[in-house]
């Protein structure tokens, strides 16, 4: 129990998230005293005055830090910003008997095969899938799956290690560089996922559960194909041109897949694919669309994706809130090539086009840019929003035609040991 009236909450953030200042102006307006809980070795969380530094992959001692520290400052919710430590923010909760996701439900949702398990034994329709280890001989692997299928890995996200496969030259291809991609990020279980490629049209919802029931706060059409070999994502627009009924039995796809994970509160993001045979889950994560993707949505009078997950998470009523009418889109700018970025050109002219109410360039210049399938990160995003959903695309197509990138694509000389 929470004695103050200014409520508490705890934020965890990794370093690297776009988020942190939507979320803690939201916290400002809401008058809610925000503690930030930075994924931080302790002593270099001390150096910057960082209250909690918590290591967000020991989830025990993070924990336990958490539950002293809300001891003397108790807090009326913890939320983590992105998947980082969605996991930590449930086990937080439920140490703190805070209503949150249960910690099984945070797992699964982090976790694509214990996902495929428990959406396909909850009715959620969903790809038929296969688990193998990178231990098994690929060419094995090769003739035991059907084709075209999509090779992914069990934990990473934003589509990085996720690629397609036609037949079985291809499956040993993709096979090698998920392997590199898996050892050089230091994963120890080597297991991953084979799935029957789902043809279709993709779409994403962004929804908030209450008590495991779900609002759809917006369904995003992607209008660019992704069909592979890798599943790069570019625009977004909203709302949806799908009819009504298909609608219907996307969110209810969505719903039984929350359920089938145990998700019951707070924000999700689910990736569907849509073909003559309806909805497919592609997957639903316990939190909200990520990057600057949020930056394009307003509820309400002004209250933006952040302020109403935060109004959710203190325990208010959000029932009757919902999104403007406006069309709105928002552009995932893909890295073209791998390269040194070197400068970016046309911002300001890119801005100028009519409906685009902005162009973020987040890539940091004399930096390495990978692109997809080993990449994490995207160019920046460009925002757009008007009346009709072609107007929206036209611009944020227009506006990126616009942006010139200077990629130098020298492959640095190693010194030889
Ligand atoms: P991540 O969590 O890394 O984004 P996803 O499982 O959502 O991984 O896959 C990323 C993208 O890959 C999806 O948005 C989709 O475009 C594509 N994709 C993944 N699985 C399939 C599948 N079975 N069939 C077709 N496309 C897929």
């Amino acid at each position: 129990m929470v004695s103050e009236e200014r409520k508490r909450i705890l934020l965890l953030l990794s370093p690297a998230t776009y988020r942190a200042g939507a979320f803690l102006s939201a916290a400002q307006r809401l008058n809610l005293e925000v503690v930030v809980g930075i994924d931080l070795p302790e002593t270099l969380a001390d150096y910057w005055h960082v209250p909690l530094g918590v290591d967000f992959a020991d989830i025990a001692t993070s924990v336990q830090t958490i539950v002293e520290f809300a001891r003397q400052h108790p807090f009326s919710a913890v939320l983590s910003v992105d998947d980082a430590a969605s996991e930590l923010a449930a086990h937080a909760c439920a140490a703190l008997e805070l209503g949150h996701n249960s910690p099984q439900a945070a797992e699964a949702a982090r976790d694509k095969l214990l996902m495929r398990r428990l959406m396909s034994a909850g009715g959620a329709p969903c790809p038929v899938f296969r688990e193998f280890l990178l231990s098994h001989d690929p060419d094995w692997i090769a003739g035991q799956v059907s084709y075209p299928c999509v090779l992914k890995p069990l934990r990473l996200s934003g589509s990085r290690g996720v690629m397609r496969a036609n037949n079985t030259d291809e499956f040993v291809q993709a096979f090698a560089r998920l392997k590199r991609l898996l050892l050089s990020e230091g994963y120890a279980e080597h297991a991953f996922l084979v799935e029957d490629f789902i043809p279709g049209f993709e779409v994403a919802l962004e929804g908030i559960l209450t008590h495991g029931q779900l609002k759809v706060l917006t369904l995003f059409d992607k209008p660019d194909p992704l069909d592979g070999p890798f599943f790069e994502e570019t625009i977004y627009v909203t709302p949806s041109r799908l009819s009504a009924s298909i609608q219907h039995d996307i969110a209810r796809s969505v719903s039984v897949a929350a359920a089938s994970l145990g998700l019951r509160e707070g924000p999700v993001h689910a990736e569907l694919r849509i073909n003559e045979q309806g909805p497919w889950m592609l997957e639903i994560a316990g939190r909200s669309i990520g990057g600057l993707c949020s930056t394009i949505l307003e509820f309400g009078s002004g209250i933006c994706l952040e302020e109403l997950i935060l109004r959710h998470a203190i325990g208010e009523e959000i029932s009757s809130i919902e999104r403007d009418t406006h069309a709105a889109g928002v552009m995932m700018i893909p890295i073209p090539a791998a390269g040194m970025l070197k400068a970016v050109h046309g911002v300001e002219e890119a801005e100028a086009v009519p409906l685009i109410t902005g162009v973020e360039i987040t890539a940091k210049l004399h930096h390495p840019l990978v692109p997809l399938p080993e990449g994490a990160s995207y160019l920046g995003f460009i925002f757009a929003r008007g009346d009709t959903l072609a107007g929206v695309e036209d611009a944020i197509r227009r506006a990126h035609k616009l942006l010139r990138f200077d990629i130098r694509r020298e492959i640095p000389v190693l010194a030889h040991r």
